[in-house]
Order: structure tokens, then sequence, then C-alpha cells
């Protein structure tokens, strides 16, 4: 019973720390941020928003933010 419980305590450990990924090319951790972009809709000049999940590190940041 002890083991199960420490396997399960192990695996939510795992499924919330932070997890980094580092960039292959320039070897600097890669961010994930939520990039939100307005754009209009139709003729009727309604505004929309559209969320992405984009990957940030030192090869494309400069491509993302501009
Ligand atoms: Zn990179």
């Amino acid at each position: 019973m002890a083991r199960k419980k420490r396997s399960f305590a192990d695996k939510v450990a795992k499924g919330t720390g932070p997890r980094l990924e580092i960039c292959p090319k320039c070897g600097e951790g890669i961010q994930v941020i939520k990039l939100v972009k307005a754009y209009t809709f139709g003729e009727k000049d309604s505004l929309r928003f559209k969320g992405k999940m984009v990957k940030v590190c030192k090869c494309n940041e400069k491509d993302v933010f501009g």
C-alpha cells in the first residue's frame, strides 16, 4: 500500500514540476508564451482575438516580438 502511494506522489510531482525545454540550437531555455493577436473579421470591422501558444528562445524571439 505504502509503495503505491509513493509512486502516485512521484507521478504528481512530475506532472506539476516546471518543464524547461532547452533549445538545441542556441542552448537557451525555451519559453512558452501565449501570443494574442487582434484582427478584424469580415466587413463589419468586428474585432476578434486569437490566442496562440508560441515557443520562444533566442533563435526566434526577434521574429515573435518584432
Ligand atoms: Zn534557440
